[in-house]
């Protein structure tokens, strides 16, 4: 550990236990370590197999992570599958524009031939993925956002994409996921999807033997390039526009506040900000966002509790971005667009009132969803010495680890977890922080099991009927089995 980070635990131990001594509701540290119940034995043994991957990650794969809060699913599906499905459809590969299509003039390979031959199977995959993507020679950043075209073809069923999540999720030991998973429109389709959705998951669960359960929300999400087939290609028609986003968010708030209690819990916007429509209607589109969610609010006051909303905000960086809309993405998605929690935050330090919005997403406990391996693909946003993540964390800003895309960038969670313990010198007490963070700040229903955010101290009481707090207590028993496996797992690693 360096001298600064000596220091900076030093002063949270001691402030911690000023805390407990003398004001037991006062501000803890958020970027902090769970020490209530840590083996100290395992978190040494961390600090020796953080040294090499293969060891980091034999140690993180079958640790507890919590929940996976943002996460989309036909990002997240990998591209072995979708060229499985592409092969049963009997699909072909169009070679020049690189994309699963049903049929083409164009050069291509047909499904019998991607499965015979490694390089072409290999030359389809890379192009539908960030897979062996050579960073030096091209644009991570339109070869992700191109990828969701290429492969559309070959989606499988919004059930088969979710049991490829909770298969993984049960096997990498995560006990909750939110998807951003769009949702029929009307109302008895709705109820049907969810039934559906559900029987998926029970059944992925009982082939996995029935012994690990993953919870699954749903987070609703909008299309910020969307456009309404009159402005495909005609004029530009602001009114028409507006009129057209409206819909939109009505439609996705709509279904929250009906469906919240059977798991549909937030609305999100996707899709790059950097676009056109994007750089150019942001600010519409947090005052329409901002005008639906009040109109609900005041037909139902209730409806204030129910209407979460989590934006990806300020994933831009200066060569994706002018300078001008990285200066309050981040603020404006929380003051205008409602959101309690921020996707990726990359532009962060760019913003006018940096340390205002960190104190404020402090105070109110804004949590940014960090999506390292996302970043570095996409955004080239690689290290500890570049990303944000310190600026949150040494601000006690709440912060989870996610996956955004696994498919497409080739991880999944226990990497994230790895990469930052990688970049950031975390330690274990740190990431098991970081696990219990993704649990505290989701969408889940009911109070939380700890006091204020702090992971050392829980209720006296714990909350009767409360679906977070239950889960906050059955991954302190994930941690407590793993643990006490681990204990016996480095007798067997002891260094000679
Ligand atoms: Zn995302």
């Amino acid at each position: 550990m360096k001298h600064r980070e000596k220091v900076f635990t030093a002063l949270c131990a001691f402030f911690i236990l000023l805390s407990v001594l003398l004001l037991p509701a006062a501000v803890v540290c958020a970027g902090d370590s769970v020490e209530k119940d840590t083996s100290p034995q395992v978190a040494q043994y961390f600090e020796n197999a953080k040294k090499n991957e293969a060891e980091l990650v034999a140690f993180l794969h079958k640790m507890p992570k919590g929940a996976d809060l943002h996460n989309h699913p036909w990002g997240a599906v990998y591209t072995e599958t979708l060229l499985d499905s592409a092969i049963a459809q009997n699909l072909v590969f169009d070679c020049t524009a690189k994309a699963f299509v049903k049929e083409t003039t164009n050069p291509c390979y047909t499904a019998q031939e991607l499965k015979q031959s490694n390089s072409k199977m290999g030359e389809a995959l890379s192009a539908l993925s960030l897979r062996n993507q050579p960073k030096e020679k091209e644009n991570g950043h339109d070869h992700f956002f191109d990828s969701f075209g290429r492969f559309a073809a070959a989606v499988p069923s919004e059930e088969d994409l979710l049991r490829e999540q909770v298969g993984r999720a049960i096997s990498q030991k995560i006990r909750y996921l939110e998807l951003m998973t769009e949702p029929p429109r009307e109302e008895e389709a709705i109820r049907t999807w969810l039934q559906q959705m559900e029987a998926a998951r029970r059944e992925t669960i009982s082939q996995a033997g029935g012994a690990w359960n993953v919870d699954v929300a749903y987070i609703v999400p909008i299309n910020r390039n969307a456009l309404p087939d009159s402005l495909q290609s005609g004029p530009w028609n602001q009114e028409v526009y507006e009129e057209f986003f409206t819909q939109e968010v009505r439609q996705a708030l709509t279904s929250i506040v009906r469906f919240s209690d059977q798991g549909i819990r937030s609305l999100t916007f996707l899709d790059p900000e950097d676009s056109w429509i994007s750089r150019t209607q942001f600010t519409a589109q947090m005052r329409i966002l901002d005008r639906e969610w009040r109109r609900l609010v005041a037909e139902n006051p209730a409806n204030a509790d129910k209407l979460k909303v989590n934006l990806h905000a300020g994933e831009l960086t200066l060569a994706y971005s002018p300078y001008e809309p990285m200066r309050n993405r981040i603020s404006q998605s929380i003051a205008l667009g409602h959101a309690s929690r921020i996707g990726h935050g990359l532009s962060i330090q760019w913003e006018d009132d940096v340390y205002g919005l960190l104190r404020q997403m402090r105070d109110h406990k804004t949590a940014v969803e960090i999506c390292l391996t996302s970043n570095d693909g996409i955004l080239n946003v690689a290290g500890g010495d570049k990303h944000p993540f310190r600026l949150y964390w040494n601000a006690d800003v709440p912060v989870t680890l996610c996956t955004d895309d696994e498919g497409i960038s080739r991880s999944n969670l226990t990497m994230e977890y790895a990469r930052a313990a990688q970049w950031f010198g975390l330690s274990y007490g740190h990431l098991k922080w970081l696990a219990f963070s993704s649990l505290e700040y989701s969408y889940l229903p009911g109070e939380s099991l700890f006091i204020n955010g702090d992971f050392n101290r829980l209720k006296t009481s714990p909350p009767q009927g409360s679906v977070k707090a239950a889960l906050e207590q059955q991954l302190r028993e994930d941690f407590q089995r793993f643990e006490d496996d681990m204990v016996k797992n480095i007798r067997l690693m002891k260094r000679r």
